[in-house]
């Protein structure tokens, strides 16, 4: 079986623009910024893992952000950061989906696909609803705390950490230690 490290987009791989301390997330490719430390974190990740993003974006569906940009974004960030893969959620909260994280659809989805263990795989996120997912399935979670203007994700179901970089980095002295065991 493989490991993934299952990675957000938006305010994890990109800057998350935001309006009242809540992230969002860009509408053009021209908009694009990839956070400091994510390239040279993927280099330390992608030695061992599967990398895999799942992002959720309803604005889609709201009319605010038109799903060919989604994809040039999305595909960009594949070519760029050499993901594996990639999986997204057009849904909102009406639709009642199985893959709008706080559910594991797309987590689940990925399984399938990639042969993948959970219990030795990864989810790196900056909101609760990415953290519940990895959750659900027995992933371990790092949240990239920003403070946003929301309800903050339980310390007991994941990582608090400073940026994608530092994530990269526990995640792979973990891997070290568990090599020794
Ligand atoms: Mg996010
Ligand atoms: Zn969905």
């Amino acid at each position: 079986m493989q490991k993934a490290v299952f990675v957000d987009r938006d305010g994890v791989l990109i800057k998350a623009p935001k309006i009242n301390n809540r992230p969002t997330s860009i509408k053009k490719l021209e908009q694009i910024k990839i956070m400091n430390g994510v390239i040279p974190g993927i280099k330390i990740l992608k030695k061992n893992f599967k990398l895999i993003m799942i992002t959720n974006q309803p604005d889609v569906y709201r009319k605010k952000v038109k799903k060919k940009d989604v994809e040039k974004i999305n595909n960009f960030l594949k070519k760029k950061l050499r993901l594996d893969d990639i999986y997204v959620c057009y849904h909102d909260n009406i639709h009642k989906c199985r893959c709008r994280k706080p559910n594991a659809g797309m987590l689940l989805l990925a399984k399938k696909k990639w042969n993948i263990s959970f219990k030795k795989s990864f989810l790196i996120g900056d909101r609760s609803s990415d953290v519940i997912a990895g959750k659900k399935v027995g992933c371990t979670n790092f949240f990239i705390n920003y403070n946003y203007n929301e309800k903050l994700p339980n310390k007991k179901s994941c990582y608090y950490v400073k940026s994608f970089y530092k994530a990269a980095l526990e995640i792979n002295k973990s891997l070290k230690n568990k090599d020794n065991e």
